[in-house]
């Protein structure tokens, strides 16, 4: 039974003058990942987005088409729909056979219809009361309501074929990808940063990544763990660009010159001076982090203005108000919180302070930054700066 699955726009649809270019967004997206896949036609139509295979294969792939159209956002809702003939009888034959087996477990109904096709030889009405007649007559404790039903079964008689379906999946949601300008995501292997990269590229921001590691204090399965977290997020992004800087001249000198209980603030402001420095030569307009208020010493509020005046370009913290377990459970949905709990240290768990600062103040801080030559030390660690590109379908690539 072919079947072809159909994406219905969410915000998208309030879009006033541009609404062509974020439409055209979503479309080239889901061709891209399409073409990885099978020969399949997009087409937009009503609010819906249509994919039909239009081969054997194309056909086979369906479910993992199917799970590609999940992951694009600006979509909200998605749904599977068997193709047919376009005559009442085997309308009804598709509803008994292949549509009734996924309706058990739903309590009530309502079936609509809509004509594209007007030659078809019923009304909307009359297509929906056969419709109706054959799910009462094959769902067993099935029953109709018109107001609140748990499912809508939909019949839609277009061009060249009829399709059948009912009930939708959650889509992606948010707008799509790329509509809101370039980000530079600052990516650890914690929890966090995964969903805050993820939350903003919900939100059309596409993703640049910069990860700090700190040879040989921190492994090289460390940074592979990253990777690892990248390409979960290439679910949503396709490709991410993952550049990895060293921070390990800079942390042992802090060490050795810079007040213990200020080492991770100190840490922070570089971390921040160097995202900054990629951040304009990528053309990113802001900068993102996993923090949440309050969190660990290093995300109170006065620790956080201690790196946040460093910017001329804003800061993102889609997490800032959010508890762990909120934040756990975007991660368990997005399959980034297996990868995340692996035991490997992070830059930031090396050389940490007993007792850090949770309450610093910025002359002290720059007080201690001025120990060093900070501006240099900046520039040469970024020279560190290798490229990772995380692709969705593929190896990554190392530039
Ligand atoms: P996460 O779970 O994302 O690691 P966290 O709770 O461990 O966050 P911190 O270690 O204070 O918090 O880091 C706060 C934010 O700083 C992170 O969410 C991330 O955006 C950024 N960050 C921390 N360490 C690194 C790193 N090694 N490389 C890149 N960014 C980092
Ligand atoms: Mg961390």
């Amino acid at each position: 039974m072919k079947e072809v699955i159909l994406c219905k726009y969410g915000e998208v649809i309030l879009k006033g003058a541009n609404r062509s270019d974020f439409e055209a967004k979503m479309l080239k997206q889901l061709r891209q990942r399409a073409r990885r896949i099978g020969n399949y036609k997009i087409y937009y139509s009503q609010s819906t987005v249509y994919i039909e295979p239009l081969d054997e294969d194309s056909i086979e792939n369906i479910d993992e088409m199917f799970y590609q159209a999940k992951h694009v956002f600006g979509f909200v809702g998605v749904s599977r729909a068997f193709a047919c003939e376009k005559n009442i009888d085997t309308i009804l034959e598709v509803v008994k056979t292949e549509l009734a087996p996924k309706l058990k477990g739903y309590k009530t109904f309502k079936a609509e219809s809509k004509r594209s096709d007007k030659r078809f030889p019923m009304t909307s009405p009359e297509i929906s009361n056969e419709v109706g007649g054959a799910v009462l007559s094959s769902v067993p404790g099935i029953k109709v309501d018109v107001r609140n039903p748990d499912v809508i079964v939909r019949v839609e008689i277009r061009e060249n074929e009829a399709f059948v379906h009912a009930g939708q999946e959650k889509g992606a949601g948010g707008i799509p990808y790329g509509s809101s300008g370039r980000g530079l995501l600052l990516l650890s292997g914690g929890i966090d940063s995964p969903v805050a990269g993820y939350m903003m590229a919900k939100r059309g921001v596409q993703l640049e990544a910069i990860h700090f590691e700190s040879y040989p204090y921190t492994s090289e399965r460390a940074k592979e763990k990253v990777l690892d977290l990248a390409k979960a997020l290439t679910n949503y992004t396709m490709r991410l660009r993952v550049h990895v800087v060293s921070l390990t001249k800079i942390q042992e000198l802090l060490r050795d010159n810079c007040e213990e209980e200020y080492f991770t603030l100190m840490l922070r402001r570089y971390m921040m001076a160097i995202s900054l420095k990629l951040a304009h030569d990528y053309d990113c307009e802001a900068i993102i982090t996993g923090e949440s208020l309050g969190q660990v010493a290093s995300q109170t509020m006065k620790a956080i203005n201690v790196t946040n005046s460093m910017t001329d370009i804003p800061i993102f913290r889609p997490l800032i108000g959010m508890d762990k377990e909120e934040i756990v459970r975007i991660a368990r949905q997005i399959g980034t919180f297996e990868t995340s709990t692996l035991p490997y240290e992070d830059c930031c768990t090396v050389f940490t302070p007993r007792h850090p600062k949770t309450r610093p103040e910025l002359e002290k801080v720059i007080e201690e930054q001025n120990r060093l030559p900070f501006e240099e030390l900046v520039k040469e660690a970024y020279e560190t700066k290798e490229i990772i590109v995380v692709k969705q379908f593929g190896e990554n690539k190392f530039e």
